[in-house]
């Protein structure tokens, strides 16, 4: 894309954002219109923008990750590669929860007015409990270990699983590098419907300033700017200033020490993506942007991209893993039950957990919330204090869809930090 569409592009993107607030914030939410699931809005958005980019997250995937590894060729260099993006990922989401867990106990948004609390608690149960029972701390690394053995790969397509996908492409990729001149040209075609894809992209991205407008006059129509001075506001404060101080000082920080660049010089490049995260609440389908503002602006090496990125969208969740930590701790707080040292503990090593096996799809992790609940709870066993029920998630819920579009920019400018890192060890 050239400079000049790029820039018309962002400032397309931004006045959707911007006219799509205003229309739901004075348009519909002050006026009282009543905004549901399914208004107009949201079925407009989702066939303007989600769905065209849905459509492009599975070949992008497949063909990405076959590209990037084909690329790196050498596999004591993807080795490297490998660890490197793996050690960034987990280091990054743990400081990302341990920052979360900190910050609410430390402002305790879920200790008000016994009868704010009283009032708060009485909204519990709008979650339904019984689809999610059976997501215990087992079952998701279970669920976690069987989608990284995939025994067919065209399921994994269909039911859209991006780590079977991953892993296929990773294990075909090294098999087609590995083969020379004999596999000489299934590399090139790969490469080829990879390079054919991006140009998709490069058309449906065009679409985006338009969806990004219906899905944010939807989100804000229904929820509104004042639930940030609402009960729940010191919570949803709570963690903005956990996704602010992670995004703004401690990604910057890590990408600074490990690359010398400008950080912020290196997010203005990116913005295309982080405006389009924070209109689709969903980092698969940011992906194909991710992917096209790290290789075109961000200067990332393809070779690191393309492996980093796809990764990334659906294992490295920083924005997830830290609003996890507060939204647990907090309902803790709010029904009365102090969290020991320990315990906090297992909120931030099941919140990383869950973060992992969120999928980078909308409210994904609001719901794997319930495995951080359901391994704390476990461990109150026989402490007085009771458990917490999980249907308290349900207090959450309604204010939810606005955290989620900030804390999926977080993940999204995590993954390309990521990237812009590895592109030190895997330059083209
Ligand atoms: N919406 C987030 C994402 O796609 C996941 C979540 O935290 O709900 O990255």
């Amino acid at each position: 894309m050239t400079h000049r569409s790029t820039n018309i592009l962002t400032v397309l993107i931004l006045l959707g954002l911007v006219a799509g607030a205003l229309v739901g914030e004075f348009g519909l939410h002050a006026t009282g219109v009543p905004v549901d699931g399914d208004h107009w809005l949201k079925a407009t958005g989702d066939l303007v923008l989600i769905r065209p980019l849905k459509l492009l997250i599975v070949p992008l995937i497949f063909f990405s990750v076959i590209s990037g590894i084909t690329r790196i060729g050498d596999p004591s260099k993807l080795g490297i590669v490998g660890g490197a993006t793996l050690i960034y990922y987990l280091a990054t989401m743990f400081m990302a929860v341990t920052l979360g867990t900190v910050l609410v106990t430390w402002i305790s948004p879920g200790v008000l007015a016994p009868e704010i609390q009283e009032t708060l608690r009485e909204t519990a149960g709008s979650f339904s409990a019984g689809e999610t029972a059976t997501r215990s701390l087992g079952s998701a690394w279970m669920n976690i270990l069987y989608q990284l053995v995939p025994v067919n790969i065209f399921e994994d397509m269909v039911k859209v699983r991006p780590l079977g996908i991953i892993v296929f492409a990773i294990a075909f990729g090294l098999a087609l590098a590995a083969g020379g001149d004999k596999t000489k040209v299934a590399r090139d075609l790969c490469n080829a419907c990879f390079e054919g894809l991006m140009i998709l992209v490069r058309w449906v991205i065009w679409l985006t300033p338009i969806g990004v407008f219906f899905l944010v006059a939807w989100t804000v129509g229904k929820i509104g700017f004042e639930s940030i001075v609402g009960p729940l506001g010191w919570y949803m404060t709570t963690v903005l200033i956990g996704l602010v101080v992670h995004g703004f000082i401690v990604l910057p920080l890590v990408l600074w020490l490990f690359t010398g660049k400008d950080p912020f010089q290196f997010m203005w490049q990116m913005k295309r993506a982080l405006m389009t995260a924070i209109g689709t609440d969903s980092s698969s389908a940011t992906l194909p942007v991710t992917i096209d503002t790290a290789e075109g602006e961000g200067g990332c090496s393809k070779r690191a991209a393309n492996f980093v990125l796809p990764l990334g969208a659906t294992i490295n969740m920083d924005g997830t893993a830290l609003y996890e930590a507060v939204a647990v701790v907090f309902l803790f707080q709010l029904f009365g039950i102090e969290l020991e040292f320990g315990q906090l503990l297992i909120v931030v090593i099941t919140a990383t957990l869950a973060a992992i096996g969120a999928a980078g799809i909308p409210s994904a992790g609001l719901v794997t919330m319930v495995i951080v609940i359901s391994a704390v709870n476990m461990n109150l066993t026989g402490s007085p204090n009771g458990p917490l029920p999980i249907a308290a998630i349900g207090i959450i819920i309604g204010v939810d869809r606005i955290l989620d579009m900030c804390r999926t920019a977080v993940n999204v400018w995590g993954d390309a930090v990521g990237a812009k890192i590895i592109t030190r060890i895997a330059p083209d």
